[in-house]
């Protein structure tokens, strides 16, 4: 791993990113004024717990059936992954659907693959529903092979989508691939979905919060949840009281959608999903390179194990995002060698210069299936959406939305699927492993890494 020292002058004075803010912060529209956190106590329906793009999904969901909702976010909207990714908006799910195969009837298999599906075009109509402006481009995604393996890889991914969709997929060979997405020598073909494509997720998610606020919930930022307790609810007693530094809400459900950032409070949470450090550069706007690097606009990620992701900012930027070994993420080592591996895609950017680098945590589980489960009767929660938690998020808060409102089908199923899970002494839960989990993390992507080097 490189040090601090190692980054050489000359590739310092290229990554001139400020350990600032995102580009997104510096570039979203006016963010609304900051709610106020709860000062005192307060009965509602429903206490949804963060505010990213699931809590701000469900929080909307339900608040549009009539429930009294009370969203608490730790910082302000979108402070965390929801308002830092890649932006790539992908139909499915994060491991192809052969885990599912495994451990479901054929019919829940179908049923799981159209939420999958669904789950992009509930964003589309959401969009269109609250006026949400976020850049959306709806160019698709494109998945490409970077070495012969992941072209037999793909052509068993384009088998398993003919069979439980979404059509219109189609296989791109090298030439083509290069032709009409990346124009990149690494390139050896593509798959390419027509659904989805790309949008600035900052905007996205303070577009969720604002339609429910409008819907009628009442958002209280800057306001963390420091515990909640749930009993069986019975005549004149809530089902779960949740405490914040100066307040206190009794409810009927509480919804639990704080994501990678909610682990270290309930350890439960850590049993299925890892933390991966992720991390976004963002080139100055490249001109007319732009379009010849990626002329088809779409929101790329490549077949590696440690895998890049990339595409363009309606600006003419490439942002290009990769795994983050280090807990800081805006260490100029991150940039540096994320700069390296976008240069090997094109070497074209070997002059180009880097305006912002940052990043966040993607929750991981081990078959990159989405976590859905219970604490307690009226305790719900969803996260580990592997990376593909721009749509899958806002269709979470919505199945979410659904079981509280009485039909809990599809989150049942969801929630059946089983994951591959770490002994509960492995949780954060004790400092031993709080404070080696990270050097676990980093050794077991040292590994992946070498693995794709092998190919
Ligand atoms: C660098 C990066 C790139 C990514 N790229 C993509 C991509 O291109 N496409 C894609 O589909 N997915 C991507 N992802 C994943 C995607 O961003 C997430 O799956 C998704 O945003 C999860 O949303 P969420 O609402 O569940 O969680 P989060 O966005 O993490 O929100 C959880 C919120 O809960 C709050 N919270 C936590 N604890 C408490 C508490 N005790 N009290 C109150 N509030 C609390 C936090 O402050 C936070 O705002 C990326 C993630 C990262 C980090």
């Amino acid at each position: 791993m490189s040090r601090p020292a190692s980054v050489p002058a000359p590739l310092r004075a290229l990554i001139t990113a400020s350990a600032a803010d995102s580009w997104y912060v510096e570039t979203a529209r006016p963010a609304p004024p900051p709610t106020p956190p709860l000062d005192g106590s307060a009965r509602c329906d429903v206490v949804v717990v963060g505010g990213g793009i699931t809590g701000c999904s469900a929080a909307l969901e339900l608040a549009e059936r009539g429930l009294s909702v009370r969203l608490l976010e730790a910082r302000r909207v979108g402070f965390a992954a929801s308002g830092r990714n890649g932006g790539q908006v992908h139909s499915g799910f994060g491991g192809g659907m052969s885990h599912a195969e495994r451990h479901l009837p054929p019919a829940d298999v179908a049923r799981v693959r159209a939420l999958g599906t669904a789950a992009v075009h509930l964003l589309e109509a959401r969009l269109a529903r609250h006026r949400i402006a976020c850049d959306y481009q709806p160019s698709g995604t494109l998945l490409l092979a970077v070495n012969p393996g992941h072209r037999r890889g793909l052509t068993a991914l384009a088998e398993e989508m003919d069979r439980h969709g979404p059509a219109g997929h189609t296989l791109w060979e090298a030439e083509e691939a290069r032709a009409r997405g990346v124009n990149s020598r690494r390139v050896l073909g593509a798959l390419h979905d027509p659904l989805g494509g790309h949008l600035q997720p900052l905007d996205y998610t303070r577009g969720l919060a604002r339609a429910a606020v409008e819907a009628g919930a009442v958002l209280h930022e800057d306001c963390p949840m420091l515990g909640f307790e749930s009993a069986p609810s019975g005549p004149g007693r809530p089902a779960v009281t949740v405490h914040t530094p100066d307040g206190r809400l009794d409810a009927d459900w509480l919804l639990l959608c704080g994501n990678a950032e909610l682990w270290g409070q309930v350890p439960s949470l850590a049993r299925a999903t890892l933390p991966a450090g992720s991390a976004i550069l963002a080139t100055e706007p490249l001109g007319p390179l732009a379009k010849e690097l990626m002329p088809g606009d779409h929101a790329v990620a490549d077949m590696r194990r440690i895998l890049s992701y990339f595409r363009l900012s309606p600006d003419g930027r490439m942002l290009f995002g990769g795994r983050a070994a280090r807990a800081e993420v805006r260490h100029p080592a991150v940039a540096a060698r994320l700069r390296q591996t976008m240069i090997d895609y094109f070497p074209q950017l070997a002059e180009a210069r880097i305006s912002h680098v940052w990043g966040g945590n993607v929750a991981l589980t081990g078959d990159r299936f989405p976590e859905f489960g219970r604490l307690g009767p009226r305790v719900l929660f969803a996260h580990g959406y592997s990376g593909h938690g721009v749509a899958l998020a806002g269709l979470a808060g919505d199945l979410l939305g659904e079981a509280v409102a009485g039909d809990a089908t599809d989150f049942e199923l969801l929630a059946r699927l089983p994951h591959p899970r770490l002994p509960a002494w492995a949780t954060p839960a004790l400092p031993a492993i709080r404070a080696t989990r990270p050097g676990v993390i980093a050794l077991a992507v040292l590994w992946l890494g070498l693995r794709d080097r092998l190919g």
